[in-house]
């Protein structure tokens, strides 16, 4: 019997596994190189959930039975190619399922509920009631309805915020050079002045060359007094240290993110410490994408891949 090898949550090997039925063996192990390196060698595929290996091109010379990588991530940067290419093995991914990804929300959802988590002061509300507090008047709310939200990156995650933010009652405005149509209700505007004119900032955008700093220190210092920013793409399209100034000298109310710059190595991170003291910042351990709906989904789609190219 074939063995598909299976690298990421439990739950996703689950929901392979049910695609997969008897036709292989669907071998979950850690996701650690020398684990995969031992096991590689014997798969005819890899189903990878979780990025976290980096799949080298001495690892692929010694699976010689392998025939096919299935992501299910949309990201493939951590694989080698030039072995998969010298042997005609496909790596497949997420990119190629627009549809499927279109109607997974819990990234844009995550971006919700910190802006908010941010706009209600919920972090500190929450410890103010556990260790006995009763004092409304410390965590005055930011009333959503008919304020002005700005979104970067009007893609799958951006639109998703704009449905959001639309029934909430707010004004939308976005900036996405690369869209000829935007979608509904979101008013395209430079970056500048939706940086100068939003109560909320929230950031949706691959990191690449060109979006690496995109919001700016400048961009930090132009903000209106006391907006929120929400970013759960990838720290680098921040200036952190620009973030962390405007935090500090309050001309940014708040921020919530999901991701930074030196993710997962964090301790040194100035934002990081700057979180452990101060209530206005709430940052998450990247966990936007993950929810246990979403991971099956992905999961059984990268299966179903895998099972045609081998043809099982
Ligand atoms: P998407 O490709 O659907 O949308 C990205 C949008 O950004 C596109 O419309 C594109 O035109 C736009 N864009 C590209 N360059 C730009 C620039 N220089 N300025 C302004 N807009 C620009 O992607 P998505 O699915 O909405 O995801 C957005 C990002 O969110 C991903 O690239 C990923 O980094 C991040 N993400 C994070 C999590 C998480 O767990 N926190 C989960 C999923 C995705």
């Amino acid at each position: 019997m074939k063995t598909i090898l299976y690298l990421g949550a439990e739950v996703g090997a689950k929901a392979a596994e049910e695609v997969v039925a008897n036709r292989a063996e669907v071998r979950r192990i850690s996701a650690d190189s020398e684990e995969v390196k031992a096991h590689i060698k014997t798969c005819a595929a890899l189903l990878d959930a979780s990025m976290k290996v980096r799949i080298t091109d001495r690892m692929v010379e010694s699976a010689v039975g392998l025939k096919i990588i299935s992501c299910a991530t949309t990201g493939s940067d951590h694989i080698d190619r030039q072995e998969l290419d010298r042997r005609g093995i496909p790596v497949r991914t997420l990119m190629e399922d627009r549809e499927l990804l279109l109607n997974l929300t819990p990234a844009a959802e995550l971006s919700w509920a910190l802006l908010m988590a941010c706009a209600r002061k919920l972090p500190a509300a929450v410890k103010h009631v556990v260790s006995g507090g009763w004092n409304r008047e410390q965590f005055p709310g930011v009333m959503l309805n008919g304020r002005r939200i700005g979104i970067i990156g009007c893609g799958r995650i951006g639109t998703w915020m704009s449905r959001y933010a639309r029934a909430f009652g707010m004004q939308i405005v976005g900036y996405d050079p690369l869209l000829t149509d935007y979608p509904p209700h979101i008013r395209p505007v430079s970056l500048e002045e939706l940086s100068r004119t939003s109560d909320f900032i929230t950031i949706h955008v691959p990191l690449t060359a060109d979006t690496t700093g995109l919001f700016s220190k400048k961009h930090c210092e132009m903000v209106k007094p006391g907006a929120i920013l929400i970013n759960t793409s990838r720290g680098a399209v921040v200036d952190e240290q620009g973030l962390l100034s405007a935090l500090q000298n309050n001309q940014m109310g708040a921020a919530g993110l999901d991701v930074l710059a030196d993710e997962p190595d964090i301790q040194k991170s100035p934002l990081y410490q700057y979180a452990r003291a101060h209530d206005n910042l709430i940052i998450t351990p990247h966990c936007g994408g993950f929810s246990h709906d979403a991971v099956k989904v992905v999961c059984r789609r990268a299966a179903e891949k895998i099972i045609e190219h081998l043809d099982l």
